[in-house]
């Protein structure tokens, strides 16, 4: 029985670090890694990042696919994964608070049009406009989720009227919640600032497209901080041209490191992060010892991914 940890991006995490902290948490553990691969047949866990289709097949005995992240779409996107091979990711308890801060700052630099100031200051102009009033402001959170939740709690802390939109009815204090298609309306229609946090599955895939963005509220502004694969590019910078919305602010885009040449960078309505809303795992690493733990215990594992679902 062994962990094998093949991440593929020693920019953010050197496969030998993460096993070295993971080693520190459960020393007896075998844990192979790409540059150390042991022996193929006796991994029962293999902690990625990102999945090649069909590469399951290297290993007969493989239990759990464990991602070192929230979103699994690219290793459900593997038509070859057996049902049998579980999916589990990982807890949000850093990257959750993070993806709050960011959207936080972003409505906040449009309530005060901070933006509007750097280019009067540029130009020497003074000139002053109303700030929107937070209590009089809607903040609308697609996906009331994990990280969601923790969205929708900082913008309560700062006044904001929240409502949301996920898959089933929620109920949570403070926030008004919607489900369904005719939900999805009702939350639009409501929200200045539309933030998506939902995960890429097949209903939500360019689920913000044209059709979508005719129900949003004049002037509102967009925030994904989900996928950029939730989000129809064209159609969105089609809806900005046409005045259907105000702005869009995308931490994640549909391909990502975005080419330079993409039109969505010189686009004024857009403003871009380089998918760093949520940037820190804190101590989400917990979670793959946890697993490995009750593998090897034959006990259910935590952050169990619903194939059916896709999330
Ligand atoms: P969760 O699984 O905890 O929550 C997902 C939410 O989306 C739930 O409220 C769910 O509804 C809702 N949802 C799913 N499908 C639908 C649907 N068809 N219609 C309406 N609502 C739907 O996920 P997290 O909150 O932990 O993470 C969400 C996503 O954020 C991740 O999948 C990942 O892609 C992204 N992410 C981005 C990061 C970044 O740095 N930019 C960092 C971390 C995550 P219900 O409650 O009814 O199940």
């Amino acid at each position: 029985m062994a962990m094998k940890i093949d991440l593929r991006a020693p920019n953010w995490m050197p496969d030998d670090e993460l096993r070295q902290e993971l080693l520190s948490m459960m020393p007896e553990a075998d844990i192979y890694t790409a540059d150390d691969p042991g022996d193929a047949d006796q991994v029962n866990m293999l902690v990625i990042n990102r999945l090649t289709p069909g590469e399951h097949r290297l290993y007969p005995n493989l239990q759990v696919i464990q991602k070192t992240g929230a979103g699994v779409e690219t290793i459900l996107a593997d038509t070859t994964l057996p049902a049998s091979i579980e999916v589990t990711r990982l807890s949000t308890p850093a990257a959750a608070p993070e993806m709050a801060e960011y959207s936080l700052a972003y409505v906040l630099q449009e309530q005060r049009h901070l933006r509007l100031y750097q280019q009067q200051q540029k130009v020497g102009l003074w000139q002053e406009k109303k700030p929107r009033i937070a209590s009089e402001t809607c903040v609308g959170i697609m996906g009331l989720g994990r990280i969601g939740q923790v969205i929708a709690e900082r913008f309560l802390l700062n006044d904001f009227k929240v409502c949301s939109w996920s898959r089933t009815q929620k109920q949570m204090a403070g926030v008004d919640c919607f489900s369904g298609e005719e939900g999805l309306r009702h939350a639009l229609a409501k929200s200045d600032y539309v933030i998506v946090v939902l995960p890429v599955t097949p209903d939500t895939t360019e689920l913000f497209s044209y059709p979508v963005f005719q129900h949003f509220k004049p002037g509102s502004h967009l925030i994904n901080v989900g996928r950029g694969e939730l989000v129809n590019e064209p159609d969105l910078m089609r809806a900005l041209d046409e005045g259907l919305l105000a702005g869009a602010v995308l931490d994640v885009v549909s391909e990502e490191p975005l080419p330079s040449d993409n039109p969505l960078w010189m686009h004024p309505g857009v403003q871009i992060s380089p998918h760093i809303s949520g940037y820190h795992l804190g101590d989400a690493m917990q979670d793959i010892v946890e697993n490995y733990r009750r593998l090897l215990a034959g006990e259910p594992r935590i952050n169990v991914i619903d194939r059916q679902l896709g999330y």
